[in-house]
């Protein structure tokens, strides 16, 4: 074993969203423990920055809710720490349904809302034409609107997650990457990195779309894969209001929201692009996701969005982003303990909705490498919930790339 360079209570693989988040909640909740957050590159630069952000509560899938309302408690007590703002968008979302089955997911959704005590009311066509002026809301049947939700810079909340973590005592190293987890009898020791070695009492991989390749090291399938998600950006136009809610249309498997004066827009492609883990390059600051910066796509899914955005043939758009999420086959994260494998943890498939609960996998992780019970439930983000898995499986990658291609919400 090369010289040990550092000793500490955790350490975190990936500077992510999920990384520094971690690293807050542990530094807040267990002052005078040790955490090193590892990122290779600089933190936030991959998926995290590339994010559309919406920070949607209201969902389907009620395991997520809680996690994201722990996220809205984080950003208000950074907030008050850093006495600086995140500029979080508070506009509201939303939700068009526009087919018997959308109407009843929506009546579903209400029911959500007010479950879990969150703002909800449906709006009449005329309203929602006001509110959004790109919007053809006479294709809706029916149109809630949920004032809670909101949408931010990722890159800052993620940057807001280190900054708080530093000033209570985390460690984050830039610029050093782990090349191996040191695994021995059923248990991980700590890390190797391009420094040297660090001791730890627990791991935790939160390496984003290249987790599976470091906890292969122990014998773990991580059960999520890389996909695509890719968002435009149209050029500046006055039916774009600033201040103008998030939309979603599951009708066109589509999302919506402002962006200074344009409009930010995503489509679900048929056919989701998705790559190995071990194929990924280590910096995906110029990886090329789509050379036509994804025209196929769009033209696939024109005729649809068309139909809620009428003015999209003639519009321009300006961006182009992509960027990979860790899809899982049930679109719930991959979260927790490893069975079987000592003193490692995992932050994993977040099926892109990483912005929006990263609060709640922060605290849960924390309060699992401190030893405690768990915050929250995470029975459904079991991570050996699929059995054994092959990660870098092209039938696995295809596995998952299609619920990317099947989802209906934000
Ligand atoms: C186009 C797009 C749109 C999205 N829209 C939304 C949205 O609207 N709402 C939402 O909630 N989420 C959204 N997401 C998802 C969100 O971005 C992710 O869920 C979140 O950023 C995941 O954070 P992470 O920390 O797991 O991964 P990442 O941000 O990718 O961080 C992982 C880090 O690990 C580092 N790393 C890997 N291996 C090593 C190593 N060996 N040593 C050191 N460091 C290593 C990497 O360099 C990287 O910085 C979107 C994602 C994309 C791509």
């Amino acid at each position: 074993m090369s010289a040990i360079l550092k000793k500490a209570n955790v350490v975190v693989i990936g500077g992510g969203i999920f990384g520094c988040s971690i690293a807050y909640y542990y530094t807040r909740n267990h002052p005078g423990k040790k955490v090193i957050v590892i990122e290779r590159n600089e933190i936030c630069n991959a998926a995290t920055s590339r994010a559309a952000a919406l920070m949607t509560i209201v969902r389907s899938k009620h395991s997520y809710i809680p996690l994201a309302l722990e996220t809205y408690q984080a950003v208000m007590q950074m907030e008050k720490q850093l006495e600086e703002s995140l500029d979080m968008r508070k506009v509201g979302m939303m939700h068009v349904a526009a087919s018997d089955g959308s109407v009843k997911e929506l009546e579903q959704l209400m029911h959500t809302a007010q479950q879990f005590h969150q703002p909800y009311d449906y709006l009449s066509h005329e309203a929602a034409q006001r509110l959004c002026p790109w919007l053809k809301a006479d294709e809706a049947l029916r149109i809630g609107f949920m004032p809670g939700e909101a949408y931010c810079d990722p890159y800052l909340l993620g940057t807001f997650f280190a900054r708080c973590a530093k000033q209570q005592g985390a460690d984050i190293m830039q610029g050093c990457a782990v090349t191996e987890i040191l695994y021995a009898a059923g248990a991980v020791q700590g890390v190797k990195t391009s420094l040297g070695t660090i001791e730890a009492d627990v791991v935790i991989d939160a390496a984003g779309a290249w987790a599976p390749i470091w906890a292969k090291q122990t014998g773990t399938g991580i059960p999520m894969a890389p996909v695509r998600s890719q968002y435009w950006i149209t050029d500046k136009a006055d039916i774009f209001p600033a201040d103008g809610p998030m939309v979603l249309l599951p009708d066109a498997q589509a999302y919506a929201r402002p962006e200074g004066g344009a409009l930010l827009f995503g489509v679900r492609e048929q056919k989701s692009l998705y790559a190995s883990p071990d194929k990924i390059p280590d910096d995906i600051s110029h990886f090329v996701f789509s050379e036509d910066k994804g025209m196929n796509d769009l033209a696939e899914n024109a005729e649809r969005l068309a139909r809620f955005f009428p003015a999209f043939y003639e519009t321009g758009i300006k961006y182009y982003i992509a960027g990979f999420s860790g899809y899982t086959p049930d679109g719930q994260l991959v979260m927790g303990k490893v069975p079987g494998v000592d003193n490692f943890l995992l932050a994993s498939g977040c099926c892109g909705a990483g912005i929006a609960v990263s609060g709640g996998v922060g605290l849960a992780l924390a309060e699992l490498a401190a030893g405690n019970e768990p915050v929250f439930d995470l029975s459904e983000f079991n991570v050996a919930r699929f059995g054994k898995i092959d990660p870098f499986s092209t039938s696995w990658l295809e596995k998952c790339a299609m619920a990317r291609s099947m989802k209906r919400s934000g």
